[in-house]
């Protein structure tokens, strides 16, 4: 696989500070196929340098200007779709349709979709005697995770390049390579130099390095619960912007007046998609009791058909964590009918599609996010018993609903502590705003509430 052995920085590949470097590896076959510099602190402060020199000339270009640098990168995104979703089949490990539609499709979307609020976005506005500027908050530091790995680089950096924010991003530590086309694009698409910089490497060195840099004005962050309480914590001290997005445990709830046959298909395909290591994936399926049954065995069959297709999970510690939720599942009394913790294969870090039936609400499975191909069906009793467990975790990321008419899932919807929630399998929708209700997050990505996280407000009396 093509790699830099630089990180660019205000426009050029340059090498880093160190020497250490990052091994890609390909989770199919546990193949190292690239390496790229494992970036320090010193490196971070040079980027973040470069992009407080280029901070000024990028919020004073004209919106328009910054639109039509947004609208090229969409379009080199666009034309470099196949060697994109190549690489990340090769360092993720998703199945290659997969990485086209939606890996490489979806970020052509997003930055589009910015480029446009760029264009239109209403940077100045009147309220009664003041005029409100919007203007860009400084310079970003993004620190994104593998799950999906461009869409989670554009969600962020393309509004804030919208903004007229620079931005320093540390991508993680699996998924470099994408990282590294990302930036080539941004080259391509003549983005001036410094406005966006990357600089590879773990997190706990490059990324907290940015975390804590004290000339990074917002802190955006992707990933786990445990690192993001711990940017939350750094940014306040220092009473700098965050957003966070740490991921959920989202509830499937089928009514009873629901297509049940088309609620399960589409809500196992949902958690088993990228190998069950989508945040807002729908963990946990809600069944009436009356048709527990029918939907447990519709879900175990759709899984069993879904194992031919099925990517592995991104690295070793991952499989290993996921395997180790499959064993508690049992251990602690729900019934296995289809998957299990065993290896469907010798090589790769494979997990069976897995499905638990007779999940209680207080189980682990159903409490903590697993991140891979692992689905649970709980029981509930009546309306005010499914919205109890929909509503019983420390998370609220997104969700669905189903039922016979739409108003009486929308009502049910309404109800549920949660930032997302698609009604009888709606699509998605790079405009709506994404992100968390209680411990899944702070602040929104995506559309224009992604595009206010990067903006403060000046008013000017008269
Ligand atoms: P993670 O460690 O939180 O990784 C997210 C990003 O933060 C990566 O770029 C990571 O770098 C970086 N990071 C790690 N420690 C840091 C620190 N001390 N300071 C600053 N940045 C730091 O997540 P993970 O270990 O890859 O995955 C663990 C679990 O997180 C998953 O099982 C899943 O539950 C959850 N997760 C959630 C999402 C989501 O979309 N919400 C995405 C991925 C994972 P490295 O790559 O070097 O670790
Ligand atoms: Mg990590």
């Amino acid at each position: 696989m093509k790699a830099h052995d630089g990180m660019y920085i205000g426009g050029a590949w340059r090498p880093g500070a160190g020497s250490d470097v990052i091994e890609v590896v390909n989770p199919a076959d546990e193949q190292v196929i690239a390496t790229v510099p494992a970036g320090t602190a010193e490196d971070v402060d040079t980027a973040v340098r470069a992009a407080r020199a280029a901070f000024p000339g990028w919020a004073a270009t004209p919106p328009a200007e910054r639109a039509a640098r947004l609208a090229a990168l969409r379009d080199v995104l666009e034309a470099r779709k196949d060697e994109i979703a190549e690489t990340v089949t090769a360092e993720l490990g998703s199945p290659p349709a997969l990485s086209r539609t939606v890996h490489a499709g979806v970020p052509v979307a997003v930055a589009g979709s910015y480029a446009d609020l760029a264009a239109t976005y209403a940077f100045e506005e009147k309220a009664g005697n003041s005029t409100v500027l919007h203007e860009p908050v400084g310079v970003v530091g993004a620190i994104t995770p593998w799950n999906y790995p461009l869409h989670q680089i554009v969600a962020k950096v393309a509004p804030a390049l919208a903004a007229g924010c620079a931005v320093v991003l540390k991508p993680a530590e699996d998924t470099p390579l994408t990282a590294q086309l990302f930036a080539e694009a941004v080259h391509e698409a003549g983005i001036p130099a410094g406005v966006f910089n990357l600089v590879t490497g773990l997190g706990p060195v490059a990324g907290q390095a940015l975390a804590e840099h004290p000339d990074v004005d917002l802190v955006s962050f992707t990933g786990s619960t445990a690192v993001g309480r711990r940017i939350g914590a750094v940014a306040g001290g220092a009473v700098k912007r965050v957003a966070l997005e740490l991921g959920g445990k989202s509830a499937n709830v089928i009514l009873p007046s629901a297509d049940l046959a088309k609620a399960v298909a589409v809500g196992v395909a949902n958690v088993m998609s990228n190998s069950g290591q989508t945040c807002s994936a729908w963990t946990r399926m809600l069944v009436h009791r009356d048709q527990y049954d029918e939907a447990v065995e519709l879900a175990a069959t759709a899984a069993a058909k879904y194992g031919e297709r099925i990517g592995p999970v991104v690295n070793a510690k991952q499989q290993a964590r996921v395997r180790g939720y499959i064993e508690k599942g049992v251990a602690e009394g729900a019934r296995l009918v289809a998957g299990g913790p065993e290896s469907p294969r010798e090589q790769g870090y494979y997990i069976s599609p897995t499905v638990f039936a007779d999940v209680t609400p207080d189980m682990t499975i159903a409490q903590e996010e697993i991140f891979g191909p692992v689905l649970s069906i709980l029981r509930y009793e009546d309306e005010d018993d499914a919205l109890r467990v929909a509503n019983g975790t420390v998370y609220g990321l997104a969700g669905a609903v189903w039922a016979g008419d739409e108003s009486e899932a929308v009502a049910f919807a309404r109800r549920m502590d949660t930032g997302q929630v698609d009604i009888n399998g709606g699509r998605f929708n790079p405009l709506a705003p994404f992100g968390g209700y209680k411990q899944s997050g702070v602040g929104r990505e995506l559309g224009v509430h992604g595009l206010t996280e990067y903006l403060q407000t000046k008013s000017l009396q008269f």
